[in-house]
C-alpha cells in the first residue's frame, strides 16, 4: 500500500449476519476501491464480547467471498487492539479531558427524565449523557465507564473557530454538513463513552484509532453513522489522527419500508443464498 493510496474499509461487527444493508456498503466501497486501483480492507468490529459470535465473523467472510468481494490483506480484529486504544485513553486523560462515570443506563435515563429536565435529547450514541459525574462525584469503588469531557475538549480547539477548521470532506447523497459547531457536539452529542464500563473500548475512539491505523483515506457506511463524524472528527484532532472522506449512503429497506436490522433474517444474504438468489441479483436489487 502506498501512501495517500485510495484506502476503503468495511467495518462490519460479528453480532449477527450480513443483511442487504450491510451487502450495499461493502459493495460501495470495494467497488470505488477497485475502480481506482486502491485498498479495500476488513475490519472486524467485535468488541461487544456479549452479542459477538465466532460463527458470525466467518459468516460474513464467507457471504462477503461469496459476492465477489475480496480484501486486501489481513482482516483487522478490534479485539486485538486493545493496547492501541488504551494509548489512545491515556492521551486524552492526560490532557484533562475524561472522566470516570459511575452511571447504569438507568440512572442515566432516569436523570434525564427528572421533572426539571425536559425532553431527553438523543445523540449518535442514545441519550445525551446528562452529566452527573462530571464533576468528579463518581463512586471510587465501583466499576466506571470513562468519558470525553465535550465542553473541554471543545475547549482545546478555541471554540467555534477552531472547530470549523475541523470541517470535513462529504461525498454522497446525505447533504450532512461538513462543518463542526460546539452547539452539535455540546447539547447533541455530550460526553460521550470512550472506554465502557467493561474495560472494552467504545465506538467512536476505537473507529477514529483504527481508521486512522489502516490509512483509511475514505470511509463509507450508512446514513445512520453521519451524526458520529462531528465527534469522529474531534477525536480524530484531540488524537493527531487523520481524518478521512466520509460518504453516507441510503439505507436498504425491507419491503414494508423498515429499515434492516440484524433480526431481518429472511433478509441476511444467508438466506437469500439458500433462495438460490445470485450475487447479480442482489447487485441488480441494489441498483450496483
Ligand atoms: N461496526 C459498525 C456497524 O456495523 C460500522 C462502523 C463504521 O463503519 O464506522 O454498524
Ligand atoms: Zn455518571
Amino acid at each position: 500500500m502506498s501512501a495517500g493510496q485510495h484506502t476503503e474499509r468495511f467495518a462490519p461487527s460479528p453480532t449477527g449476519l450480513l443483511h442487504l444493508g450491510h451487502a450495499y456498503s461493502a459493495m460501495l466501497c470495494h467497488d470505488r476501491a477497485r475502480e481506482v486501483d486502491g485498498a479495500f480492507l476488513l475490519r472486524m468490529e467485535d468488541l461487544d464480547t456479549s452479542r459477538v459470535r465466532a460463527e458470525y465473523h466467518d459468516a460474513i467472510e464467507e457471504d462477503l467471498n461469496w459476492l465477489g468481494i475480496t480484501w486486501d490483506g489481513a482482516v483487522l480484529r478490534q479485539s486485538e487492539r486493545t493496547g492501541a486504544y488504551e494509548d489512545a485513553l491515556t492521551k486524552l486523560s492526560a490532557r484533562g479531558l475524561t472522566y470516570p462515570c459511575t452511571c447504569s443506563r438507568r440512572d442515566i435515563s432516569e436523570a434525564v427524565r427528572a421533572p426539571n429536565e425536559g425532553e431527553p435529547v438523543f445523540g449518535p450514541d442514545g441519550i445525551v449523557y446528562p452529566g452527573t459525574c462530571r464533576d468528579g462525584t463518581a463512586d471510587g469503588d465501583a466499576p466506571a465507564a470513562i468519558r470525553l469531557n465535550m465542553a473541554a475538549a471543545i475547549d482545546t480547539t478555541g471554540g467555534d473557530p477552531g472547530l470549523r477548521c475541523l470541517a470535513v470532506t462529504e461525498t454522497g447523497e446525505t447533504g450532512h454538513p461538513a462543518m463542526i459547531d460546539s452547539d452539535t457536539l455540546l447539547n447533541g452529542t455530550g460526553d460521550i463513552v470512550l472506554r465502557r464500563r467493561d474495560g472494552a473500548a467504545a465506538y467512536h475512539l476505537a473507529v477514529v484509532v483504527d481508521d486512522d491505523f489502516q490509512g483509511a483515506t475514505h470511509v463509507t457506511r450508512g446514513t445512520d453513522l453521519a451524526p458520529a463524524v462531528p465527534v469522529q472528527r474531534l477525536l480524530q484532532h484531540l488524537l493527531g489522527l487523520r481524518a478521512p472522506v466520509y460518504h453516507h449512503h441510503r439505507l436498504i429497506r425491507d419491503e414494508a419500508g423498515k429499515r434492516l436490522a440484524k433480526r431481518h433474517d429472511a433478509l441476511s444474504i444467508r438466506e437469500l443464498r439458500r433462495q438460490g438468489v445470485t450475487p447479480e441479483q442482489i447487485r441488480a436489487r441494489l441498483g450496483l
